[in-house]
């Protein structure tokens, strides 16, 4: 049977891993530290670091095609690993959204809307760039944040040398701040014979920047639905996409804003694993070995619940409900704002 490698072994490399094991792959999971969620299930582990030219090229060996549950992956270790096996979503895909300033100029070109956002490298950038876009704002690095990490919130003219200290000299983006109705996602794939599915779009509900819970069905008009697809569609066809993408969207009375995109599997995707007949987890793992799409159909509604720290308390409790289908990553210590597991509430079957 084939091998599957994967880049990262955190919960969605670990969730991967367990979608390609029911479809008969093995796994081989590439990350740097040892006692990770992937590394409980894949069948390899590969320890060793994104600089380490030698690992990188025995994780290649070893496996038939790559992908990866991360975005942050540095452009030496693509380079290397592609010279001897595919890397799907493509390296393209991956340049666009490891850098925010990239990814909002490709989605306006695209046609898409997105926030008001301007370049900042400097104050001097940053009161040009309030100037631009208005406040309220928000400055973000342009790489490496996740769960709302590197960001700084601007209310007024004051806040403009503290929100510039913040980034570090980081190069940063500042964002108009949008007044949303509410935040929904829309979890697309991309098949490599060009077919698009898109499961049903969740409504997604964050606190102090992480994903608290997604709602299946957003309750959204059909018109923001088709919006959606097309929109996500469109992002995938530029790209060329093969594999799974989350599109995280802001609803306004204007239409949809596009937030971010992340070329993986994604959070607010985690719902399809107890909605549908293929999760995103196996629909990405389909596509990337060059399978048929499968049906994404939702079969339930769904409410996704993460368990963040100390939310894990409340397992046992969760283990005696029929409706709570429970999904825990063997994280082995607890820590405040760490994602440890999710549970999927079925609220009619
Ligand atoms: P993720 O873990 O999703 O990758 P991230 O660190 O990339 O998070 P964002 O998605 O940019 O962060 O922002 C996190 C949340 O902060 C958003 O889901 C939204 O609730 C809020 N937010 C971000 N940008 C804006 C904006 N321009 N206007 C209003 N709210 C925003
Ligand atoms: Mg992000
Ligand atoms: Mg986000």
């Amino acid at each position: 049977g084939s091998t599957i490698g994967i880049l990262g072994g955190g919960q969605l490399g670990r969730m991967l891993s367990v979608a390609a094991a029911r479809l008969g792959f093995k796994t081989c999971v590439f990350e740097p530290a040892g006692d990770c969620p992937a590394s409980h299930v894949a069948n390899y582990h590969l320890q060793a670091s994104y600089e380490d030219e030698s690992a990188l090229k025995k994780f290649a060996d070893s496996v038939d095609v790559i992908t990866y549950e991360f975005e942050n992956i540095p452009t030496s270790a693509l380079d290397t690993l592609e010279a001897i096996r595919p890397i799907h979503p493509s390296r393209e895909a991956l340049r666009i959204s490891q850098d925010r300033l990239i990814e909002k100029d490709f989605l306006t070109n695209l046609g898409l809307t997105v926030a008001p956002y301007a370049h900042v490298n400097s104050e001097e950038d940053l009161r040009a760039a309030v100037a631009k876009v208005g406040l309220p704002a928000i400055l973000k690095t342009c790489r490496f944040g996740y769960d709302g990490k590197g960001q700084a919130r601007l209310e007024t003219e004051a806040d403009i040398a503290p929100a510039w200290e913040a980034m570090a000299g980081a190069p940063s983006v500042l964002e108009g701040f949008i007044s949303f109705t509410k935040e929904i996602s829309i979890i697309a794939a991309r098949g490599p014979s060009g077919e698009v599915s898109c499961y049903d779009p969740g409504e997604n509900v964050h606190e102090g920047g992480i994903l608290r819970t997604t709602t299946v069905p957003a309750v959204i008009p059909a018109s923001l639905r088709t919006d959606a697809v097309l929109l996500a569609a469109r992002v995938l066809n530029a790209l060329e996409y093969v594999g799974v993408m989350g599109v995280e969207l802001f609803v306004t009375p204007n239409g949809l804003l596009v937030n971010e995109i992340a070329p993986r599997v994604h959070n607010s995707g985690h719902w399809t694993q107890n909605g549908c007949t293929v999760d995103q987890f196996e629909q990405h793992i389909r596509a990337v070995a060059g399978w048929p799409l499968g049906n994404g159909a939702r079969h339930a509604d769904i409410v996704m619940e993460n368990l963040i720290g100390d939310d894990m308390d409340r397992v046992p409790e969760l283990a005696k409900s029929a409706d709570a289908a429970l999904h825990l990553y063997g994280k082995a210590e607890v820590k405040k704002g760490r994602k440890m597991g999710h549970v999927n509430h079925i609220k009619r079957p």
